[in-house]
């Protein structure tokens, strides 16, 4: 007796799976199989990626249902197309000993129609993807209405696909004394929920230790004033040659644009929006798993369902409405095994949710600095020269290559190599040598400032608090008017050096602040104000860091402060070759919402 006919299995299985070559059970279908075959249960079953899975489930369903009838008895949801298609041909190869057997595949991107007819015919089993079942079910053009066994495949995938609407609506057409089986390889709270809420008394088979999470993605966010989110945007891309990524934006218009302007930009992006016709998602689609596409601009309800594995980065251009989907965008990286990063680019005022964002995932944010253009620069030469190590030869260059060594004949090895990286390094330091520190805090840039006014009448502080206590001006300054409470216009100039700090009030503030500090403790350390001799406003005061050289000094008020979060588009278009100039040229657009 082989092991597969002690868990159970019959004759046309087993010859099934003597032609498969499989010869042992693997662990989770030892386990899952003899219970689902002995009892009309509910299943939670859990177990990593490639443990076989589909077995585990197939099996006992193709034993289970009665093939001489055409009533669709199993009900096989699962998060992607691909997958789809895979669990149809692996049940296809299961049952293939079992004559009059039909498995169905439902997905979208195919006709609707031909899918209806061969349900007609007499599907037992259906294998949908959630999107299209409902549309199926919505048009009358299938009876789930007495099937006997469902199983949630992947329902961890599912979930972060945002799905979870789909799969209630699905279920509520099923019978309720169906079986359910929930597989999956992590069992995340949402996954517990749903076995709460569709599941009855489930058994419960666990592999390994249970997986609490996608682990696989780690969260990033960077903090930037939101008139400089599109360039946070491109230097995050430029920080990473290879990315191939989804960038999310909250609304159609924004994805859109942000596309367009990174195709301007010289980036392989496009959009992917409701906006847009079938045909030309699928186009849109195409290009990005062919990797033509580097950077995927996408709304949240576009997105769905988008079952691209290999994601390196998600890029949350904005942060949804609804912090929920912040999941949903995540689990698009971090798939198949692989490590993936979720970037999150905030303005000052979002950062709340940040926190609220780490109580639904359960895990930290990492603050990360937007990287400065001559990191960029490195990053990009490194690059090229391993993309220069690994590059094939092109022999069809061949014959021209001795007209191209006279033109190069006086030049040495050396030399070639410089003016090679010259002409890509060029490119990108002309781009990035002005190019100013986009953190908000990370230095002392006017730009970053509201308009203030100096006056005559205004006095400089010295206080002994600054970067060291883990305060950028901005955060001193917030400290400043909490101790204070005087309004935000009226603590101005907040220049933040390592060990020490500066900053301006109206002169007729000044017993009030001295006042209001006497006592105050700063992380056990008693906070000291003095009256400083400079005048300030205009300048930085000593400290500053390599990175403030060859900055503007002064230029107060000249930008004026943007009221809101809503980027500012650039109105013109630019030739791709021509590397735009680090601030917008103003945001004529407005988005309207
Ligand atoms: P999971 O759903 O757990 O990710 P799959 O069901 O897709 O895993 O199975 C992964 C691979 O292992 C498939 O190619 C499948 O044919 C193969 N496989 C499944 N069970 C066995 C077995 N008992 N012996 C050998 N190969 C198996
Ligand atoms: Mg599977």
């Amino acid at each position: 007796m082989t092991k597969f006919q002690s868990l159970g299995l019959e004759q046309p299985l087993l010859q099934a799976i003597t032609d498969l070559g499989f010869e042992t059970p693997s662990e989770v279908q030892e386990k899952t199989i003899p219970i689902l075959l002995a009892h009309e249960t509910d299943m939670v079953s859990l177990a990593q990626t490639g443990t076989g899975k589909t077995a585990a489930f197939g099996f006992p369903m193709l034993q289970k249902i009665d093939i001489e009838s055409r009533t669709t008895q199993g009900l096989i949801l699962s998060p992607t197309r691909e997958l789809c298609l895979q669990i149809t041909s692996e049940l296809k190869l299961y049952g293939k000993y079992l004559p009059g057997l039909n498995v169905v595949a439902v997905y979208g991107g195919a006709s609707i129609t031909e899918q209806a007819k061969q349900i007609k015919k007499g599907a037992q089993i259906i294998v949908a993807t959630p999107g299209r079942m409902k549309d199926m079910i919505g048009r009358r053009m299938l009876d789930i209405s007495k099937i006997e066994y469902c199983v949630l495949d992947e329902a961890d995938e599912m979930l972060n696909m945002g799905f979870y609407e789909d799969i209630t609506d699905i279920l509520s057409h099923t019978p309720e004394d169906k079986c359910t089986w929930l597989f999956s390889a992590t069992m995340p709270k949402e996954v517990a929920a749903i076995a709460q809420k569709f599941m009855d008394q489930p058994q419960e088979v666990t592999i390994g230790a249970k997986n609490v999470g996608a682990d696989s993605v780690s969260h990033e966010y960077y903090l930037v004033n939101a008139k400089d989110r599109y360039q946070a945007l491109k230097r995050l891309a430029d920080m990473h040659p290879d990315i191939f990524s989804v960038v999310f934006c909250r609304t159609k218009r924004d994805t859109q644009k942000v596309a367009e302007m990174l195709i301007e930009d010289g980036y392989n992006a496009a959009a992917l929006h409701g906006d847009l016709s079938q045909n030309q998602r699928d186009l849109v689609m195409k290009s990005f798993r062919t990797r033509q596409i580097q950077m995927l601009v996408a709304t949240d309800v576009a997105a769905r369902g988008i079952d691209v594995d290999d994601i390196t980065h998600v890029i949350n251009y904005q942060l949804p409405d609804e912090i929920e989907t912040y999941t949903h965008r995540s689990g698009r990286t971090g798939r198949a095994g692989k490590t993936g990063v979720s970037m999150v680019i905030i303005s000052k005022s979002e950062q709340r949710k940040i926190k609220a964002i780490e109580k639904i995932i359960q895990k930290s944010f990492i603050q990360k600095e937007v990287p400065s253009g001559m990191e960029i620069c490195e990053k990009q030469l490194f690059h090229l020269a391993n993309s220069i190590k690994d590059t094939e030869v092109n022999h069809d260059i061949d014959p021209y290559l001795p007209k191209i060594h006279e033109v190069l004949e006086d030049f040495s090895k050396e030399e070639l190599i410089k003016k090679v990286f010259s002409v890509e390094f060029t490119r990108f330091y002309n781009y990035y040598k002005k190019a100013k520190d986009l953190n908000v805090g990370g230095g002392n840039h006017p730009e970053d400032r509201e308009p203030a006014k100096v006056t005559e009448d205004s006095t400089r502080y010295f206080i002994n608090l600054g970067r060291k206590d883990g305060l950028q001006w901005m955060d001193l300054k917030d400290l400043i008017r909490e101790v204070t409470e005087l309004p935000k216009d009226d603590v101005f100039h907040v220049d933040t050096m390592d060990t020490f700090s500066f900053f301006n009030t109206d002169s007729k503030y000044v017993d009030l602040v001295i006042e209001a500090f006497k006592g105050v403790q700063f992380n056990d350390r008693r906070v000291e104000i003095e009256i400083s001799k400079d005048r300030g406003g205009r300048k930085f005061g000593g400290g500053g860091r390599g990175k403030d050289k060859g900055r503007k000094k002064g230029g107060f008020g000249k930008k004026g402060g943007f009221p809101d979060d809503r980027p500012k588009f650039k109105g013109k278009s630019r030739r791709k070759e021509e590397w735009p100039k680090e601030k917008g040229t103003g945001g004529k657009r407005r988005r309207k919402r």
